[in-house]
């Protein structure tokens, strides 16, 4: 059931509980030392009284008895009770200050007779009160001939010690009420930005994700929560914006070619035509067909790789060779462009990582570089390594890309050259695919380029995955 109770209360609970334990121990420990110390001079006070009044018992030997003068022993003084016994264990004098006497304890009287003083706790015999009486032995010529019985009431020691209890009693439920209402306010005031947090957090839905909690709150636990959520918040934000805009600028993607094909069929149908026409048409149509398999491809990689999908198979790939493959795949197309296309052979390396996708990465920027070239352009493809790391290289001398569009390059979708990119045939997710192929084997893309001049893609991968 306390499992259910707001942490508020347990934390409340727990807190009074432990401090009735150790309040409970030191008063406890409180009380016995000081019924400790409290008896301990009550039985100084009593022995020292009974030492003293010893010398003063007079023996007469004459009549073999023992007396000692009665008065000088209880007027103006603590004593309220004094007993002589003589050695046979009679008693011989009694004198109290009060009316009570006390019951003879033969045991203490033979130790005290055989030498042996003793002290301990009694009461009177027609009174519920509690004294303290030592008996000594009465020694004349090394000879014990009495015992001598002190008493003094234990009064004092009885009255302070249960005024304390009454202190202890009336303080300690006290204490604990304080202590329980103290403990249930500081609580609720350490817990209650929890309840903002859970209020604000109601009102932030999946539509709408702009909500932060801005909690103005010290840097403790609770300030670090409210904190850490509103970083979180913020990521979903992010990751909500860029997958509406994908699906966005996806549609806008297949919506241009579906138009193009439309508008072609809808003018080849509006009378009849050469046949000539109609192979024209056909041709337009299937070119933005193949860009529609295009688009729909990437989508697909870009889709699943979000989706962790895409496992990465590793395995042992000979640099020189990926590169050299994807030179002569390529070749065709620099030729028809009239690029000059150049393999810059590097040392021999090998490195573990996905062929495939690395092929794809490769066939990306090299394609680019040949594509974005004017007729008469150069495209270097080459590859260094420091042992650590695989460093690809593809350097074009054509149109550049403008400084503003350099860190938007790799963001899907993005064109720097809308018409030319159009224009050869891209789809704008190209660089997005081989950024994330880059950033899959551990390593990063970049591009150093300057406008009118050229680009250099560097890709630069971990030779083994750590
Ligand atoms: P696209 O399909 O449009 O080529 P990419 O993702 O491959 O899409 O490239 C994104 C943009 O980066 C391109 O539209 C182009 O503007 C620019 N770009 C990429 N490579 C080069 C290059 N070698 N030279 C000049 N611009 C380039």
């Amino acid at each position: 059931m306390l499992a259910r109770a707001p942490i508020r209360l347990r934390l409340t609970l727990w807190y009074v509980l432990l401090l009735a334990i150790i309040l409970a121990a030191f008063a406890a420990g409180v009380y016995l030392l000081l019924r400790h110390s409290l008896y301990q001079n009550l039985d100084e006070s009593v022995q020292s009284r009974a030492g003293a009044l010893v010398n003063v018992v007079q023996l007469d030997d004459a009549e073999a008895s023992l007396t000692i003068r009665a008065g000088s022993v209880t007027s103006g003084q603590r004593e309220r009770f004094i007993r002589l016994f003589d050695a046979a264990g009679d008693v011989r004098f009694v004198e109290t200050s009060g009316e009570h006497q006390i019951p003879v304890d033969r045991w203490a009287v033979s130790a005290a007779l055989a030498g042996r003083p003793t002290t301990r706790s009694t009461r009177y015999i027609d009174d519920d009160d509690r004294i303290r009486v030592a008996v000594v032995p009465v020694v004349r010529q090394g000879a014990v001939v009495g015992a001598l019985e002190v008493g003094e009431p234990e009064e004092d020691v009885v009255e302070t010690l249960s005024s304390l209890l009454l202190v202890m009693g009336i303080a300690y439920p006290v204490a604990l009420a304080l202590a329980g209402f103290g403990g249930m306010f500081l609580a609720g005031r350490a817990l209650s930005p929890i309840d903002s947090i859970t209020t604000a957090a109601r009102d932030i839905t999946a539509e709408d994700l702009s909500g932060r909690l801005e909690l103005r709150l010290p840097d403790d636990e609770v300030g670090r929560l409210a904190r850490t959520f509103d970083e979180m918040i913020a990521r979903l934000d992010d990751a909500f914006r860029r997958q509406r805009q994908f699906a966005a600028d996806a549609s806008h993607e297949l919506r241009t070619p579906l138009t193009v094909i439309k508008g072609q069929i809808d003018v080849s149908l509006q009378r009849d035509r050469e046949p000539e026409a109609y192979q024209g048409v056909l041709r337009a149509v299937n070119e933005e067909v193949d860009r529609l398999i295009r688009l729909a491809g990437s989508l697909l990689t870009l889709t699943r790789a979000d989706g962790g999908q895409i496992p990465l198979a590793f395995e042992a790939v000979d640099v020189g060779d990926l590169v050299a493959g994807v030179v002569e795949q390529l070749r065709p197309a620099a030729a028809d462009q009239g690029v000059d296309l150049r393999l810059d052979t590097g040392p021999p390396v090998t490195m573990e990582a996905d062929q495939d996708l690395l092929i794809q990465l490769m066939l990306n920027v090299l394609d680019n570089a040949i594509k974005y070239s004017p007729n008469g352009g150069l495209v270097n493809a080459g590859w260094g390594t420091n042992g650590q790391r695989v460093e690809l290289r593809v350097r074009d001398t054509g149109p550049g890309i403008a400084a503003e569009d350099i860190p938007y390059v790799f963001d899907r979708f993005y064109r720097a050259d809308k018409a030319r990119s159009r224009a050869a045939g891209g789809v704008g997710l190209g660089l997005a695919i081989s950024r994330w192929i880059a950033e899959a084997h551990g390593g990063s893309i970049h591009v150093v380029s300057t406008l009118g001049e050229g680009s250099t893609f560097t890709v630069s991968l971990p030779t083994s995955r750590s």
